[in-house]
Order: structure tokens, then C-alpha cells, then sequence
């Protein structure tokens, strides 16, 4: 038995799609590092080079130490707010409009979704529209309080209680947001196939929603540039850059109509 070529497995894909009647993506960092944003855990990323996570990106380390925390995610920022959807997010609104893909679930913070389209998102570790005083918890706009830090390297204070402002990202030892988690929770159950796109499936619980969508009857295509633990759980496994593998779907989509 040869391995399947890649086309034969973009064309699996695209048959299950094809055949869905309820079709969900899960999203991770790798679905955005061809918009110039690094992952976490590729190699070459150096995000987590000489830091320690727990200190520089965990709810403790921020209330302690505010400045650790934005020294470290300003690379991050910089490269999120001027960031634009890749081919792979265009693809994605593309398989909505075209009535496969019923939401979006993302653990990404970049917000490129719904600049490329996407409408139902279900953003599990927050996003950078918002930021949120710790104190008295006023809400300001988040990209003009980044923005605003880039130009002037200064922790972004509340005007009205002088608290400091935290970004409305999840950090380590922050629960997901309720809603958004339950709200993905249902369209996965209500799933008949998820697209899994750059996602090492490791950062748990969101790692937790191909598993469910499995066990609820899914069939699953996971797109990646490595392994993942899902893996044996897939029906179509594509090692490949999603802004090359995600265009094909929809290209042999287009195809089949
Ligand atoms: P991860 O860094 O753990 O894994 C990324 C995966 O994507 C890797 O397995 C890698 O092989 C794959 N990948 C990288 N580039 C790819 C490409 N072009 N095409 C296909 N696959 C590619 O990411 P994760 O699983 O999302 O978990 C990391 C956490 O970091 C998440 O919670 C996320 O919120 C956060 N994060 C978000 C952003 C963002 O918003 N863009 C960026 C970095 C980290």
C-alpha cells in the first residue's frame, strides 16, 4: 500500500466536508505564523527563550510584576497589531461562506478570524480588542492601551484608580472564559467534522475540544507542520503549512460543486 500523495489527502478532506452537515475549525498559533506572528513552540520561535512562563506570563507573575510581563509579550504585540489574515484565515471565511464551516473556535489572541471574516469566533484565551484595569476593572480599547505602551515602554495605568491594565488575554492560572468555552463546548458537540489548523494540542483545557468532538462523533482533519497527540484520533492527517493545505480544500471544494 503506497502513502497517500498530498492531493489524495486534500481531496479526503474535502470529501468529508463535502459530506458534513455541521463543520467547526480549531485553531491554534501555527494558523497565524505566516501572518509573522512566532508560535510557542516551534523551535525557532525564541518566545520563551531565558524566561520562565509562570513568571513572565501567568496571572501571579503579572499582579507581582506587571513589567515582566509586558517587557516579554511586546515582540508578541508589535508583531499581533500589525499583523494581517494569511491565506489560511482567508480560507477559512471562505469555507463559511460557502456553508461548511458553521464557527470558529481559536486559543489565538490576534484577533485575524474575524479581520479575514470568520464570523462566529469562540476566542478561548481572550484577545487583544480589550483590556481590562485589574483594580477597578474598567474596560479600555485594547490596540490603542497596546499601541500606547509600544511608543512609550511605560505599564499602562487606569486614569481613574491608577491600577494597573492587563490585556483581556488569559494567562497561566486564569480560568477560560465561561461562555466562550461553553459556547464552543456546544458547536463541537453539534460538530459532524473539525478542521484542526497549528495547533500542538498541548495547552490544556482547550487541547480538550478535538478529544470531545471525537468522542461526540466527529470526524477530524488535523493540519500541521508536526505531530500532534490527536493524530491517531484523525481521519485526514496533513503535515504542511496551512496557508498552502487550507486553499487546496477550498480549490478542490470549488470543484466538487
Ligand atoms: P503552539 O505554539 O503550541 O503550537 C503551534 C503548532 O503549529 C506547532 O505544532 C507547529 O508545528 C504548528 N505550526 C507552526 N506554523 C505552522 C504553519 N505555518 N502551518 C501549520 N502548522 C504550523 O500553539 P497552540 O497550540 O496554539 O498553543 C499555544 C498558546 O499560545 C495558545 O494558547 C495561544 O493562545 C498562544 N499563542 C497565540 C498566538 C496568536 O494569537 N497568534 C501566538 C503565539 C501563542
Amino acid at each position: 500500500m503506497f502513502p497517500e500523495t498530498r492531493l489524495e489527502l486534500v481531496q479526503r478532506a474535502a470529501r468529508l466536508f463535502k459530506e458534513s452537515k455541521f463543520g467547526v475549525v480549531f485553531t491554534g498559533a501555527g494558523v497565524s505564523t505566516d501572518s509573522g506572528i512566532p508560535d510557542f513552540r516551534s523551535p525557532d520561535s525564541g518566545l520563551w527563550r531565558n524566561v520562565d512562563p509562570m513568571a513572565v506570563a501567568s496571572i501571579y507573575g503579572f499582579r507581582h510584576n506587571p513589567e515582566g510581563f509586558y517587557n516579554w509579550v511586546r515582540p508578541l504585540a508589535l508583531r499581533t497589531i500589525n499583523a494581517q489574515p494569511n491565506a489560511a484565515h482567508h480560507a477559512i471565511a471562505a469555507l463559511e461562506r460557502m456553508g461548511y464551516v458553521q464557527a470558529v473556535i481559536t486559543q489565538n489572541i490576534d484577533m485575524l478570524h474575524s479581520r479575514a471574516g470568520s464570523s462566529l469566533i469562540y476566542e478561548l484565551h481572550g484577545h487583544m480588542r480589550q483590556a481590562t484595569c485589574i483594580h477597578c476593572f474598567t474596560i479600555y480599547d485594547g490596540e490603542d492601551i497596546m499601541r500606547t505602551f509600544l511608543e512609550d515602554n511605560r505599564v499602562p495605568h487606569c486614569p481613574k484608580c491608577r491600577g494597573v491594565i492587563k490585556p483581556n488575554v488569559i494567562l497561566f492560572g486564569e480560568q477560560l472564559p465561561i461562555r466562550e468555552l461553553q459556547g464552543a463546548q456546544d458547536v463541537t458537540r453539534r460538530s459532524d467534522v473539525m478542521l484542526i489548523v497549528g495547533s500542538s494540542l498541548e495547552v490544556a483545557p482547550a487541547s480538550d475540544i478535538p478529544v470531545l468532538a471525537s468522542r461526540t462523533g466527529a470526524r477530524l482533519i488535523i493540519i500541521n507542520l508536526d505531530s500532534t497527540p490527536a493524530d491517531h484520533m484523525a481521519d485526514v492527517v496533513i503535515h504542511g503549512r496551512a496557508a498552502e493545505v487550507l486553499p487546496e480544500i477550498v480549490h478542490q471544494l470549488e470543484r466538487m460543486t
